[in-house]
């Protein structure tokens, strides 16, 4: 039996960051994966400015570190197509100059970045890392809760425990009452391909949006080993509504379409087409109790457009940490307390996963999509303002402002 003031189960970018935060502000912590790594995770592998600039906040030499090594492509901006074939191409910076400056943007096979997060977390000597360890039994105690791995080789007693286990995390179901709710949760199918034909020579990541699926999109994201991260992602109700099965409509897709089937004709897959759930945060959901939180997929948490779901295991990973640091001061790891928890995390993601969720819902028809990129496509002026966004929430906040379109309509491009 162990027993500690931070137990933290799963490893992925929610649990490692985490342990990370803790390790860097003298905490230390048992961290649990059921994974030996490297792991594959099924994800579209992009990895956003948030995950960089959090690294570089926790340690430059992380940042150092993971920029030399050849595990990633740098990313400077996204092509938007739309259901007509309108393509957008929009840089993540304005007055974009390729190699300006360090990426805004990555894609790393989660292979390979979670491995690169694990290396790190063994690099602390404050951090005991348990591998091939699948924690199967949750019991609350008097002074926190305990947790057993399936194959009893490992008990833990944790004043604090921290829950970042993923999208089908059953504590989170069971324990902290957090219910699938198929309007506010979506499916995703994802596979490698080698051999894609014109893929963007500056890595832009490519948004698809197809008439029959929006507001969901497929996707081409570029790899740095020649190989393309492609994949299809939905809404759970309106994929049951519709009655549409991911792997039929992505080989359909590369079959069928008129732009991408020849793009892909001699195209190769590497390994098979998987899928995975994404826990979207359109609903707000009370993801902290007695003696724990929950971080990443575990506490629902993925952005419910553009299903980024890295950088905000992150940030409540770092939150987590930080809120643990309060607790340990006051002595007090109370439901009540931890509520500051849930506070930190709406005020830094919910703005964000709520303008998303109405733009979700304004991309909901095709013809909308359709009538934007005509709008954006003949004027330099919005192109210039988009490219602004990426880093500039204040900025995306005008997109659904109807305001903002008429201003941009009439001025001059
Ligand atoms: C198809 C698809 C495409 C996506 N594309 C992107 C993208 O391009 N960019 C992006 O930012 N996000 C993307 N996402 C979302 C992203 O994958 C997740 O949001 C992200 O992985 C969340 O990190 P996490 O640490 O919370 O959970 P995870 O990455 O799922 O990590 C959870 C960890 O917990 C471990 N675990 C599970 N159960 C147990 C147990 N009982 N005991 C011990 N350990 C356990 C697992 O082995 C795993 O290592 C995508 C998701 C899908 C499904």
């Amino acid at each position: 039996m162990i027993k500690t003031d931070a137990c933290i189960v799963g490893a992925g970018p929610g649990g490692a960051a985490t342990a990370l935060r803790l390790s860097y502000l003298g905490i230390p912590s048992i961290l649990i994966d059921k994974s030996s790594f490297p792991r594959d995770k099924v994800c579209g592998d992009a990895i956003s400015g948030k995950v960089t600039t959090l690294l570089n906040r926790l340690d430059p030499e992380i940042l150092q570190r993971f920029n030399g090594q050849p595990i990633q492509s740098d990313v400077w901006g996204i092509k938007f197509v739309s259901p007509s074939f309108r393509e957008l191409d929009i840089p993540f910076r304005p007055n974009y100059v390729r190699k300006s400056a360090e990426a805004p943007g990555y894609v790393s096979k989660r292979l390979d970045f979670d491995h690169f997060l694990i290396e790190e977390v063994k690099r602390r000597d404050n951090i005991t890392f348990y591998e091939s360890t699948a924690i199967a039994d949750y019991e609350r105690t008097a002074d926190g809760w305990r947790v057993r791995s399936k194959d009893g080789s490992l008990e833990v007693e944790t004043r604090m425990l921290i829950v970042a286990n993923g999208a089908y995390s059953r504590f989170s179901r069971l324990q902290a009452g957090l219910e699938k709710d198929d309007r506010h949760y979506a499916a995703a199918v994802r596979a490698y391909y080698r051999g894609v034909k014109q893929l963007d020579q500056d890595n832009f990541i490519e948004l698809h949006f197809i008439k029959s699926l929006t507001p969901g999109y497929f996707w081409i994201f570029p790899l740095p080993n020649g190989e393309a991260n492609v994949g299809l992602g939905m809404r759970s109700d309106i994929l049951a509504r519709r009655k549409l099965n991911l792997n039929t409509e992505l080989d359909k897709l590369l079959q069928e379409h008129p732009r991408l089937r020849e793009r892909f004709r001699n195209a190769e897959l590497v390994g098979k087409v998987k899928g995975f759930g994404l826990p979207l945060g359109s609903k707000r959901r009370q993801i902290s109790g007695d003696h724990f939180m929950l971080v990443g997929d575990a506490g629902h948490l993925v952005d419910p457009l553009t299903g980024e779901g890295i950088g905000n295991a992150f940030y409540s990973g770092f939150i987590a940490a930080e809120q643990l640091e309060q607790c340990l001061q006051a002595n007090d790891f109370s439901a009540a307390f931890l509520k500051a928890y849930d506070q930190r995390v709406d005020r830094v993601l919910g703005s964000e996963m709520r303008l998303s969720y109405r733009l979700q819902k304004m991309l909901m028809y095709p013809a909308v999509v359709n009538l934007l990129a005509n709008i954006i496509a003949g004027n330099q002026k919005i192109l210039h303002v988009l490219s602004g966004m990426y880093n500039d929430f204040s900025l995306r906040e005008q997109l659904v402002k109807p305001l903002f379109w008429v201003k941009m309509i009439f001025k001059k491009s």
